[in-house]
């Protein structure tokens, strides 16, 4: 590839100093650039500069979080202004409703890769568009709407005005969708038709969806999307309707659905967020089942050399030797040699750093008693308050006279959140309770800086998401690099990760009542610091030292460091995402779109068809094994399948039909039924056997499904058509 990879991210968590970031999302995209830049993968990012950013965070007495938005000042920050040949600045238009408003582009540069932010404060527009793009998730669905069209629309412009044309673009999560509106328009400009312009978009298009939740992922009224976008869709090549088409779900236009319908692959962030996005979108397309939405997984990591303590560097570099950081970019087994740093030296360095941190942060513990951190957005699901659901049990815990216990917080709450703002009240309050004697802290402003020296100083770091409600988290990783060991629930990337002897689980409950699985969830907390992290934190051998815990530590670092850095990240994403859907889009591009303009003809001609398709009848009949001698005892059952299907004008070999056999609740089996014959005109005959076990008690089902296929496909639904048998 010469060309670029295009990661649009709606933030980017690069430096404190460049508050346009609120959280995980922003500073994995930080860390997936600053990676790039490391392996001199060629990536360029495209973001908005919010002139105010995200918000800082003070916390009042009484526990009010407020938040500031101090205006950045772009010539003191670590950006320069991006000119043209000529020396100007250069700017891009994009259109917003009626109005065209002017966007002005600032650049990071890392070395080799560049990161390109827009802003509309410019004195050409308009007082109220000035203030565009000024905060971070700030405004409503308006304001949220003007942001992803100057991120999508702006962002694909400002790219062309620097001449590049990437090899694959990159939607980090569904912010970036309008990208592909833009693109199409593009194409339409050139005069390709709408539907071989979406081909062709979508052939070199990938998303990463990173919202477990139905209400994360954005979408917009069609009067909203008519306001901003209406003059749009026909520049488009498009119909309103079949441009709505492209993002409608439940009556609403789904960033996540035009993300989804305009991209050749999709990736969730962990193999269990995978899991929980196929079910996510199975509501969307209610007739393919959870199990046959393709969804890869490529679970996120850490750019390790930004989230490592100075200490930990030198003292490896110094026992492993000085190409040990080299090293471990490419070979993650090399962080089995962790093994061989001395226990004291390790301890010593870990001691440093949380010396640091004590300094750092203003707190008042000791450095040699337990400290456990917990750090990240206060939303419900994180359940910052798990811990004090049973105040006495905490109390004993904490407040042991020979093994006191200390509890440091950080985070901020979306100003809008009621829930996260009251659970900040909540930690504040008891960082305030004389009865807690300065057991628990909270440090306010959790930013980039906070965050490093929290994940290099603690000793525990303490993760409680409900279970399912973390895509992956990255904050246990950039613990674990830092020998500091990890006690999550098993949800987003600890679910792949814990190995029984590098870190802790706590189970994680779901399917019941919220209020129980906080019982049972808070419960296994207790336990564990009960018999197992207090005791083992305090087991000292005549030097002083915690070996089982330093034992714990390398483990944590020699299993977790490598499998979780961002380096295995890109790599993944090169290897699952990139390459392949590069060799996609250089073949539906040649001999101009020959093969987007086939594949867009035949998706056509399928939705005209497909309508008129019906299983006419399935007959099952239990069949003798063929090739069956007397001597072999017959123990399978052989069961043959025959369906009947009106296909109307739809050729046989264009279609696929399966039966699915389920036995029992979740055995299924998917069998393949072969075209045997077409004796009426328009029906075409098919038929295969499935061998079941009679044993089973339970009877089987089996239900038949058509549904068309082509070998230009990024996926086997692409066409999300599929007809079942009753
Ligand atoms: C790493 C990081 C996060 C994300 O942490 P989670 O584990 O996903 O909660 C959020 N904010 C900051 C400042 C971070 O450094």
């Amino acid at each position: 590839m010469e060309q670029p990879i295009a990661y649009f991210s709606a933030e980017f968590g690069l430096d404190a100093a460049l508050p346009v970031y609120s959280g995980g999302l922003g500073v994995l995209a930080g860390d997936y650039v600053k990676t790039a830049n490391d392996l001199n993968y060629p990536m360029v990012g495209v973001g908005i500069f919010y002139r105010r950013g995200y918000f800082e965070q003070r916390i009042l007495e009484d526990g009010t979080q407020q938040a500031e938005y101090p205006q950045l000042n772009p010539v003191q920050g670590p950006v320069v202004e991006v000119l043209c040949d000529d020396g100007r600045p250069l700017e891009v238009e994009v259109p917003i409703g009626d109005r065209r408003v002017v966007l002005k582009v600032w650049k990071v540069d890392l070395g080799r890769v560049s990161i390109y932010l827009m802003d509309a404060d410019m004195d050409r527009n308009s007082p109220a568009d000035r203030k565009l793009t000024d905060q971070l998730y700030g405004g409503g669905p308006e304001t949220r709407i003007c942001h992803e069209i100057v991120l999508g629309i702006g962002g694909v412009r400002v790219l062309r005005a620097l001449g590049l044309n990437p090899a694959v673009w990159h939607m980090n999560e569904g912010h970036a969708a309008f990208l592909s509106f833009e693109r199409i328009r593009e194409y339409s400009a050139r005069g390709v038709a709408f539907e071989t312009a979406v081909e062709a978009v979508r052939a070199s298009t990938v998303f990463t969806t990173h919202t477990p939740v139905p209400a994360g992922h954005d979408s917009f009224d069609f009067s909203l999307m008519d306001k901003y976008l209406g003059n749009f869709y026909w520049q488009m090549g498009a119909t309103r309707e079949r441009a709505l088409q492209l993002g409608a779900a439940d009556q609403r236009f789904n960033m996540t659905r035009l993300a989804v319908n305009t991209s050749a692959k999709v990736n969730g962030v962990s193999r269990l967020h995978a899991q929980v996005t196929r079910r996510l979108f199975h509501f969307f397309t209610p007739e393919i089942p959870a199990a046959d939405t393709e969804v890869e997984f490529i679970t996120n990591g850490i750019h390790t050399p930004t989230w490592m303590a100075k200490a930990f560097k030198e003292l490896l570099c110094e026992t492993l030797g000085r190409h040990w950081e080299c090293e471990v970019q490419t070979n993650p087994k090399a962080w089995q040699r962790v093994q061989e740093v001395p226990d004291e030296r390790l301890w010593q360095a870990h001691q440093q750093a949380k010396r640091e941190m004590l300094l750092h942060l203003n707190l008042p513990f000791p450095t040699d008693c337990l400290v456990v951190g917990f750090a990240r957005r206060f939303a419900s699901y994180k359940r910052a308050n798990l811990l004090f659901r049973d105040i006495q049990r905490w109390k004993q815990i904490a407040l042991n006279a020979g093994r006191p216990v200390y509890f440091v917080f950080a985070g901020k709450a979306h100003p809008a959140d009621a829930a996260g703002l009251q659970l900040i009240r909540e930690i504040y309050l008891h960082s305030r309770n004389p009865e807690f004697q300065n057991h628990v802290a909270m440090v306010e402003n959790y930013n980039l800086t906070i965050a490093k020296h929290l994940v290099q100083g603690v000793d525990v770091w303490l993760n409680t998401p409900q279970k399912t409600m973390e895509a992956s988290g990255t904050s246990g990783q950039k613990a674990a690099v830092n020998g500091v060991l990890h006690c999550s629930v098993m949800d987003g990337w600890w679910d792949e990760a814990y190995n029984g002897r590098n870190g802790w689980a706590i189970p994680g409950s779901t399917g019941i009542p919220q209020d129980q699985q906080d019982d049972q969830d808070s419960e296994a907390v207790y336990e564990l610091f009960e018999r197992q992290i207090v005791p083992m934190y305090y087991d000292r051998d005549e030097d002083s030292l915690p070996r089982a815990w330093i034992a714990m530590m390398k483990e944590s670092m020699a299993s977790l460091a490598g499998p979780f850095s961002s380096y295995r990240m890109l790599s993944e994403y090169d290897q699952v995402m990139y390459q392949p859907v590069w060799i996609r889009s250089r073949n539906f591009l040649a001999n101009d779109l020959a093969v987007a303009k086939r594949v867009a003809d035949y998706k056509a001609f399928m939705r005209r068809s497909w309508p008129k398709v019906r299983i006419l009848s399935v007959a099952i009949n239990n069949t003798p094994l063929a090739g069956k001698t007397d001597n072999i005892v017959e123990e399978n059952l052989h069961i043959l399948i025959q369906t009947r299907v009106y296909l109307g004008e739809v050729w046989h070999k264009d279609v696929r039909v399966e039966a699915i056999i389920s036995c029992g609740p979740c055995l299924q089996k998917v069998v393949d039924l072969q075209f045997t014959g077409d004796r009426e005109p328009g029906v075409g005959e098919f038929e295969g056997v499935v061998t079941t076990n009679p044993s089973d008690e339970s009877q089987p089902t089996i239900r038949v499904r058509v549904f068309p296929v082509s070998e230009e496909f990024a996926s086997r639904f692409e066409l999300e058509l599929v007809t079942w048998s009753e």
